[in-house]
């Protein structure tokens, strides 16, 4: 259940992949349906949870794994989390770095905190050839002085991307790839169509950074409670962005498919896939 737009009319089901969440969190456990589900990336966001998400992403073929330290909690990070980081990486070849980044109105974190801890997991992921995961909320002068230190990898994604059209094209020219999640769909979202529209096609991926940031009523296929983003809303919000951005839906199923597998390195990153079985093949 869940893995497909229902077809009912005899059209070709879409497929969706969730560029982005956390199913990892305690506040889905007992929420997630047992079998199917959407390709996805399972992000951690501290060391204390990379044991949950290689567990969770271990249950699903066409889950992947994202270790890391999220910038909210980089002053917790004990010594030594990077060589743990490392070896966890080289135990699990086909996870990547997330999600790790910059968040200038976290408030409790201070940004040269944060500043050492992402700018190391960028070294790891070049090192180490893994794709990373990108937070960034407010300090785009700091991340453009990060990456001008330490290089990103090939693969990077700067995950529900709330940057200016001008950003999104400095970014995609540096290679990044860019998600967009259901926060976009409220009426305070509009603004991040403009940057979408600025971004290559083969360079947008989908998000539903569930439990977070859930879409408005209208986008919410399965319901949770206390309002709580479900992974299975994955189908409408994509649906629905594709409508802003001009697409048809099953096309742009298939393009942010495509774009989630080179992300998520499925062949090397270099073949493009579009079928679900050739990512379980891959693993
Ligand atoms: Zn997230």
């Amino acid at each position: 259940m869940g893995s497909v737009t229902d077809g009912g009319d005899g059209r070709e089901a879409a497929m969706w992949a969730d560029a982005h969440n956390h199913l990892q969190d305690p506040r889905l456990r007992g929420h997630l349906a047992s079998g199917g589900g959407y390709p996805c990336i399972v992000n951690a966001t501290h060391e204390e949870d990379w044991e949950d998400v290689l567990a969770i992403t271990a249950e699903e073929p066409v889950r992947r794994a994202a270790l890391g330290i999220h910038p909210w909690y980089a002053d917790e990070a004990r010594t030594g989390w990077d060589e743990r980081l490392g070896l966890a990486l080289e135990a699990n070849p086909s996870a990547g770095i997330g999600e790790c980044g910059l968040d200038s109105k976290a408030g409790s974190v201070a940004l040269e905190k944060q500043m050492p801890v992402f700018t190391r997991q960028l070294r790891l992921a070049r090192e180490l050839d893994r794709s990373v995961t990108i937070h960034l909320t407010g300090a785009w002068g700091a991340l453009l002085d990060a990456l001008d230190r330490e290089p990103p990898p090939r693969r990077w994604l700067m995950h529900s991307f709330n940057g200016s059209p001008e950003i999104a094209e400095r970014l995609a020219a540096m290679g990044a790839c860019f998600s967009i999640s259901g926060r976009a769909m409220h009426p305070s979202g509009e603004k991040i169509f403009r940057s979408f529209r600025a971004i290559p096609a083969e360079r947008i991926l989908v998000e539903t950074d569930a439990p977070n940031q859930p879409p408005p009523a209208l986008n919410v296929g399965r319901e949770l409670p206390d309002g709580l983003n479900a992974p299975e809303n994955l189908a409408l919000i994509g649906e629905a962005v594709a409508g802003r951005l001009g697409f048809d839906p099953a096309c742009f199923a298939r393009i942010t498919m495509r774009n989630f597998a080179c992300f998520a390195g499925v062949h090397g990153g270099r073949e493009q896939l579009r079928a679900k079985d050739e990512m379980m093949d891959s693993r």
